[in-house]
């Protein structure tokens, strides 16, 4: 049995399940998942100097510094050691500057494979307008797939709410980031050769399972 789990990023635009899969893909390999909104959203809960900084970028749908976000993964990630063992990241490098941080602090634990989790736009336009999230795990639901008791988290029992940054203006401000920032990370990883491609647009089940082979046909064809 192999000694450390995938060393895994998703990439994906905002809505196309990125948060879901994640947690999913993170739990089946039993390894981290580091989010970075997560983090953010859980510094703005807590009032912190980070939250305070990163909410005005944020609630406007543009991206936190580069500088900051490096600072956050770095801290969880290489302090803790746990680019050894493996990770999912979510969210994370969405510039060019950050991949290029990545690779660097990763060094040697280079990543097994990058997944572009493709959705057509139309297709995340709808997700988001209707998605609303648990303040306290992050848990994602949908409008058309509300939680039981209504406001109330399935999983942990926290409120679930529409996120700030889910207003018309910020979505624009943020598919417009991704074509900028972010497809030129998907070059990146292109060129590396650690890119991988799951349609997204499925139904979660089979996204997962489409997921699941990508990242094990890769990941056990490397020397661990
Ligand atoms: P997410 O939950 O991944 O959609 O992230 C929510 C917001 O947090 C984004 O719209 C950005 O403002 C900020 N954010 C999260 N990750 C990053 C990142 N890697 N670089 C810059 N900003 C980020």
């Amino acid at each position: 049995m192999s000694s450390r789990g995938p060393r895994l990023v998703l990439i994906g635009k905002q809505g196309a399940g990125k948060g879901t899969q994640a947690v999913r893909v993170a739990e089946s390999f039993g390894v981290m998942r580091l989010a970075t909104g997560d983090l953010f959203r859980a510094a703005i809960n807590e009032g912190t100097e980070i939250g305070i900084e990163a909410a005005a970028f944020i609630n406007r749908g543009e991206l936190v510094p580069d500088e900051s976000v490096i600072d956050l993964v770095e801290t969880h990630l290489v302090l803790e050691d746990r680019q050894k063992r493996g990770f999912v990241l979510d969210g994370f490098p969405r510039t060019q500057v950050q991949a290029e941080a990545l690779d660097k602090f990763l060094g040697d634990f280079s990543l097994d494979v990058v997944v572009d989790l493709d959705v057509p736009t139309e297709i995340v336009l709808h997700r988001i307008a209707g998605r609303r999230v648990c303040e306290d795990c992050g848990a994602n639901f949908h409008v058309d797939n509300p939680p039981k008791k209504n406001a109330f988290c399935d999983l942990c029992g926290g409120e679930v709410v529409q996120r700030a940054d889910d207003t018309e203006d910020s979505v624009m401000r943020r598919l417009e980031l991704y074509e900028i920032e972010t497809l030129p990370v998907i070059q990146h990883y292109r060129r590396s050769g650690a890119l991988g491609r799951v349609d997204g647009s499925q139904e979660a089940d089979r996204v997962f399972s489409d997921l699941l082979d990508l990242v094990k046909s890769r990941f056990s064809a490397r020397d661990h």
